[in-house]
């Protein structure tokens, strides 16, 4: 077994007050060179802004899909139905949110890679935005896959009558 580390960031919907202080500040960062723009259509959140209902809602850019789903959902909050899909976290063909706007590559938040944390969360004076980290157990799966393509190779080369020959006279030695 191997230590994974599970990195999270909850959202507070309730404290987020519509600023896009973490639009502003992951576009910045991710721009080419670091700091040198920012423009929030660059962003990997992006906060759905309703004023006149005080709803706000961030959303963080998640998969690349090369197809759109069959399946669509809407939301009603207070009255107000959003748009098909409004709250996906998906980079997807059917509408613009999460792409590179000159490019159209896929965005994808990457939380702040090889900063202490992400600053989406740094710069959410409102604490709307929790970071997390946890440590998880998992399978050392690498290694078994490692030892299955070793035994493939040695199986091609000797013939697998003499491998299995060769395991079972360790067996007995054992
Ligand atoms: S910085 Fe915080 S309060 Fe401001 S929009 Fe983003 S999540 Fe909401
Ligand atoms: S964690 Fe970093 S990359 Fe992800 S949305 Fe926040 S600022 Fe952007």
């Amino acid at each position: 077994m191997a230590n994974k580390t599970i990195k999270t960031i909850r959202v507070d919907v309730d404290k987020c007050n519509g600023c896009r202080a973490c639009e502003v500040i992951c576009s910045a960062f991710h721009a080419e060179p670091k700091y040198s723009s920012n423009n929030p259509a660059r962003s990997r959140i992006r906060v759905i802004r309703e004023p006149f209902s005080d709803i706000y809602v961030p959303v963080y850019a998640g998969e690349y899909t090369p197809a759109e789903c069959a399946g669509r959902e809407k939301y009603t909050m207070d009255g107000k139905e959003y748009e098909e899909c409004a709250f996906c976290r998906a980079s997807c063909p059917s509408r613009p949110e999460f792409k590179e706007p000159d490019s159209g590559l896929p965005l994808k938040c990457d939380m702040c890679e090889g900063e202490e944390q992400p600053l989406c969360v740094k710069w959410c004076l409102a604490d709307a935005l929790i970071y997390e980290e946890r440590e998880e157990e998992v399978e050392e799966a690498v290694e078994q896959e490692e030892l299955e393509i070793g035994l493939e190779t040695l199986a091609n080369k000797y013939g697998l009558q003499k491998i299995t020959d060769a395991l079972s006279r360790m067996n007995e030695k054992e």
